[in-house]
């Protein structure tokens, strides 16, 4: 079995991508997760089209990560620091306003 390799102080207080992690977990501080950009996990990402948005907040309510939020009466934008990419918004949004696209055709 191999032994698990901690990430040092240094790594731990920079900002990465999962990609950049040491090992396989995320050894932090309480209240830390916008420390954390989990955008960089997501391999599809939810495309609005505003032509067909009611806003209805669902998209918001249902986030994980509160990536979408309701403002004032109105939907943000995606935020896509922290959006993982997870398509639950797109199951929920009732007029099927958002697509989720893959990552890799946005370059
Ligand atoms: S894909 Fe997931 S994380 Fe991203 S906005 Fe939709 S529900 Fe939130
Ligand atoms: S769930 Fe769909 S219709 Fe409702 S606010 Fe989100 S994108 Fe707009």
């Amino acid at each position: 079995m191999m032994a698990a390799k901690f990430p040092s102080k240094e790594q731990l207080k920079r900002k990465c991508g999962w990609r950049e992690i040491p090992a396989a977990g995320i050894i932090t501080r309480a209240a830390s997760a916008l420390d954390h950009k989990t955008g960089s996990w997501r391999a599809f990402r939810p495309v609005i089209d505003e032509k067909k948005c009611i806003q209805c907040a669902f998209c918001a309510a249902y986030c994980p990560d509160n990536a979408v939020r309701f403002v004032k009466g109105k939907r943000t934008p995606i935020n896509l620091d922290y959006c993982k990419g997870c398509g639950i918004c797109a199951q929920t949004c009732p007029v099927k306003a958002i697509t989720m696209v893959e990552e890799a055709k946005f370059g």
